[in-house]
Formats: structure tokens, sequence, C-alpha cells
């Protein structure tokens, strides 16, 4: 063990190739089905959405994803991220287990989420491709697609949930000094927007009806495709820069993790950091428990259903096999917009199914009790999301501190928090609520759950 406090590696050190879980998995992801048939679908069917590059990639058993080289150099702008070991958060907590995490706040857009929104961006110029369009909560991700957008040169259009887009007013104004065009969701530029707005005037939208906008818009332009920043298996793909620079700087620590944490909404962050390591453990090197962190009022992967599902209100979407709280489950407003989704990467759904991993759900007051504590010991103040993570960081350091073990644990540290300060002030203030898991929204949202078997 080293006694530094920062691992930095050199550019050249980007990784040169994306990991794909899908290669050292020993079952096979469920197939992807068709929302109208049901029928299992093909590179056809999802033509009109995206490039063919990422629909291979969607479909790819490949282990190793050679990243483009334009993409390695729009990396290298902020890759690699730096790990660091959380010294004064370790003092703070009397622990002896020694804290690392990974933090990918350092991005243009302050979080993973550009990671895949460069790699979409280009792949879709690529191909010719002028136009996306995508859905947006918090704005998180439509910050990062509009960043990619201006870099690339492509037109990008977002469709931002009603709440945030009236709430969250610097999150638009980012997005549209990068150029991209904002409106709010449900809209009247689509058809499912006008059928909403006219069925609930005062709709304050939601990610699933955005994405049914943005989807629509993609399918009926010929110049545009959709971006997805999350959930997908080309997007996980791409994340996995976070875990293979990971691995290579807890070898510069001389450490080897116990247990690597990260929080999960769609489950691309996590997927990021976590299968690289997954896969080095199916492979039979390390030992590390895996844990994603999820919230109370969105428990996708520790109270939902593990079976095919829509992604989206609407039905546009393909029916994937996941972790679900049902397509017309719509959580409670917390302020980590970012894990408020119905639904779980199908590929983090599998590994969850197969016993590979753990999940927990963490309140929306202790998450942040520990962003505090995180950013009064490391200085750096966390997204809520990444709260999630820091919580379950903390419980594990306590819990080694009252075992009297030594534990080696890793997070990562999706995002900073400096468009969250709202949230901060309310929760200073004792003002945030702690929702109690919505069991019966939850049972009518799987109500309408398709039964389908495979
Ligand atoms: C979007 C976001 C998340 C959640 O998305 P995942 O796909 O689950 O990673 C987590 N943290 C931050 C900072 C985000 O912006």
């Amino acid at each position: 063990m080293s006694d530094r406090t920062k691992y930095v590696l050199d550019e050249d050190r980007i990784p040169r190739a994306w990991y794909n879980i899908v290669a050292d998995l020993p079952f096979a992801p469920a197939a992807v089905l068709h929302p109208g048939t049901g029928q299992p679908i093909g590179p056809a069917d999802l033509a009109p959405l995206f490039p063919m590059a990422l629909i291979a990639q969607e479909v790819s058993a490949e282990r190793e994803i050679e990243i483009p080289e334009p993409v390695r150099e729009a990396y290298r702008l902020y890759r690699p991220s730096p790990v660091y070991r959380a010294r004064r958060l370790e003092k703070a907590l009397g622990t002896p287990a020694h804290i690392y995490y990974k933090y990918e706040g350092v991005s243009p857009g302050g979080s993973h989420k550009p990671n895949t929104a460069l790699a979409q961006a280009w792949y879709n110029k690529n191909e010719g491709v002028t136009r996306l369009a995508t859905e947006t909560g918090a704005g998180q991700w439509g910050t990062s697609l509009a960043i990619a957008g201006a870099l690339f040169g492509l037109e990008v259009k977002v469709y931002m949930v009603r709440a945030s887009y009236d709430q969250k007013p610097y999150r638009r104004m980012l997005m549209e000094t990068y150029g991209a065009q904002v409106v709010a969701s449900p809209s009247p530029t689509t058809n499912y927007g006008r059928q909403v707005l006219a069925a609930t005037p005062e709709n304050p939208g939601s990610l699933g009806i955005a994405i049914s906008e943005a989807v629509e818009d993609a399918a009926t332009r010929d110049d545009t495709k959709y971006s997805l920043g999350s959930v997908l298996n080309h997007v996980l793909v791409h994340q996995s820069v976070i875990g293979i620079e990971a691995i290579e700087q807890m070898a510069m620590a001389g450490e080897e993790p116990d247990v690597i944490i990260a929080c999960a909404g769609g489950g691309s962050n996590f997927a990021g950091m976590a299968f690289p390591w997954l896969g080095r453990k199916l492979r039979g090197e390390g030992h590390a428990r895996i844990v994603a962190v999820e919230p109370e009022a969105a428990p996708s992967l520790t109270k939902g259903v593990y079976e095919y599902d829509f992604g989206d209100t609407a039905r546009l979407t393909p029916l994937v096999k996941m972790h679900t709280l049902g397509h017309d489950f719509i959580p409670e407003p917390i302020h980590a917009g970012g894990l408020r989704y119905h639904g779980m990467a199908p590929l983090v759904s599998l590994v969850k199914d197969k016993g590979l991993i753990e999940a927990r759900a963490v309140h929306q007051n202790p998450s942040f009790e520990a962003g505090v504590l995180f950013a009064r010991s490391e200085g750096i103040l966390p997204a809520p999301e990444s709260s999630h993570a820091i919580r379950v960081a903390i419980d594990e350091a306590i819990e080694a501190r009252e075992a009297g073990q030594s534990r080696v644990i890793l997070f990562n540290l999706s995002g900073h928090g400096h468009f969250d300060l709202s949230a901060y002030e309310r929760y200073l203030a004792g003002a945030l609520e702690d929702y109690e898991y919505p069991a019966d929204r939850v049972a009518a949202a799987l109500a309408a759950v398709p039964v389908i078997s495979d």
C-alpha cells in the first residue's frame, strides 16, 4: 500500500478499448422483444433509432470494443479521471477501513455521462446523422449530450421533464448555451406529448413520458436518431472506462478492494465501475463484493420484479427483461433526479438475478447526511445521486470499525453537486422528506407489466 492520496494516470493510459461483460458471463442475456409483436427484434427494427455501429455494440459478445481515436481524443479533455484515498473521511469515521473513490465529476458536465455522450455523438456523426433527440430528467444527461453535440457538430433536441424544466432553469440555460434546443415534456411538439397534454394539461412530466417523445421525434425524422444516457448495453460498454482505469489505479495503490460500490439509476455508472472488476472476478482474480445502491423511492433492484417491461410510458421502446417497478410508475420527487427511473439496465438486472452483485436501498436524508460529511471531510460536493454510494461506503467503513476489521472500500463518485444547491439548502433546513416505499402505487404499476415468459 502506498501513502499517496491521489492516483493519477497519464493521458496515454486512457483505455484503447471498452470492456463488454457479456463475453465473461456464464449465461446469455435475455432476448430483446418488439413492443408490438412481442417477438425478438433484429438490427433492422432498431435502425430508425440508432446508428448501425451502436446497434452492433448493443448485441456484441466481444470482450473488447476498440475506442475510435476521435472519441479517445475527446476523452482527453478530462480522462483519465483520478482515484483518491479518502483519508480525511476515514479519520472522521475513526475507521480502520481504507476508502477509495473514483471521481467522475471532473468531466465537463460534472458527471460520468459524457463518457457515453461523446461516443454516441461520434458514431452518429460518422454515419451521417445530423440531429439527435433525447430526454433528460434533472438535466445531467441533456447537458452531456449538448456538450457532445457541440464538440462533434450535431444538433441536439432535449425533451426535459416539465417539473425540472420549471424548477431548474440553470440546467436548461446550460444546455442552451452549448447550443441544444430544449422543450418541456410533455410538449406540444409530438403526437404523444399532445395526447398527454390533452388528457392532463398540468402534467409535471416523467422520464418515461420524455423518452416516449424523444423516441417519436427520432422515429419520424430521417435526419434524427435517438440517444439514451443509461440502461442500454452500449451505454454500459462506454462507461467501462471508469472501471478499467480504476483497476490500474488500485494496482498503483497496491490494494485489492473488498467491496465496490456505486449508485444505480439506470445502472450505467454502476456497471461502468463494477463490470470490469466483475469480469476479472469471474476469471478468478479478486474477491470484492459488489453493491448497487438505489433510492428507497425507486427501488427497482431491491423491490421490483424481474420481468419483461417497457422502458417508457407510451410503450414505444422494445421490451427488455429487467428489474422494474412498472412502466407507469412515477417515483416521488426525490432530489437525486438521476435515480428516478422505474427500470434497471438489463445486464445489471441479470447479474443481480444470478446473485453476482448485491443491492441496497437508501433514504434521501441519510444519503444527504453522508454527502455533507463527505463534502466537509474531502472538500468535494457530491451529486445527490452519488451520495447514495457514499452512504453505503460509510456504512461499510463503520461496520469494519465495529468489527475491528480492515476493509478496502472502493466507490464511484459519479458527479459533483454544484447544480443541486437548492436540495442541499432544503436538507440543511431539515425540510427534506424520506418517502416511504409506495407499495400500493408499485402494485398498481406492476399490474400493467405484460406477462411474457422466456
Ligand atoms: C445520471 C446520474 C446517475 C444515474 O445514472 P446511472 O445510469 O445509473 O449511472 C448517477 N449519478 C450522477 C451524478 C448522474 O448524473
